[in-house]
């Protein structure tokens, strides 16, 4: 079962949520301070961070942009008594993977977390998409490696699924609304920015220029495409 960290200060939401996750079966780490939970987090290695934003210690966001900075993609869902928007997409582009606004109710939680790991773990469905190849760069989605000239490269799960999406899409456009549903998951659309932001960093990863991209292409004003 997932190993789920709970970061949160407030023992009121803190006690009953572990509680609650440790009843769905789930294993449960918790600190109520921003550096323990960033040592927890590298020591342990979650499947999943609830993530509270103001916290003693590190802020939410901090412990986000490190963990990230330390290569680390466990999936984060933070956890904020705020609702500001602005706050949400802050969230979000850091590298979080969905935002709930307190008081949440676990059953909305649950199935949001359920929801975060489904979308984090790697395809089960071994389909001929299985492995993509172009340019100089192959990416096996099964088994989540990839290579660029013959070397490894690491690429998150959000980059993986971006070129899971467009592979499937076979060469035609992808919206980055489509691409922030599929990949995010989302209802509702924060911002593309985080899209674009995504594929700066893969063409970085898998274009021979990525300055002049031939492979991973911008189609104006719509999305992205991928050419083989
Ligand atoms: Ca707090």
């Amino acid at each position: 079962m997932a190993k789920i960290l709970v970061l949160e200060d407030e023992e009121s939401i803190a006690q009953p949520l572990q509680e609650n996750l440790a009843f769905e079966g789930y294993e449960v780490l918790a600190a109520g301070n921003g550096n323990q939970g960033l040592a927890l987090a590298l020591a342990h290695h979650p499947d999943l961070i609830l993530l509270d934003i103001m916290l003693p210690g590190l802020n939410g966001f901090d412990v986000c942009r490190r963990l990230r900075q330390k290569g680390l993609d466990t999936p984060i869902i933070f956890l904020t008594a705020r609702s500001d928007e602005a706050d949400k997409v802050r969230g979000l582009d850091l590298g979080g993977d969905d935002y709930v606004t307190k008081p949440v109710g676990v059953m909305e939680l649950l199935a949001r977390i359920k929801a975060v790991l489904r979308r984090s773990q790697p395809a089960e469905h071994a389909t001929d998409q299985a492995l993509l190849e172009f340019g100089h760069a192959t990416v096996d989605f099964s088994r989540r490696e990839a290579t660029f000239k013959g070397e490894p490269i690491h690429l998150s799960p959000k980059e993986f699924g971006i070129l899971q999406v467009l592979a499937e899409r076979d060469g035609r456009a992808v919206s980055r609304a489509e691409l922030l549903q599929s990949v995010w998951g989302y209802d509702v659309y924060p911002t593309t920015r985080t899209i674009d932001t995504h594929v700066l960093d893969l063409r970085a990863k898998v274009e021979d220029d990525p300055g002049h991209p031939v492979h991973l292409l911008t189609v104006h004003g719509l999305g992205y495409r991928l050419v083989r």
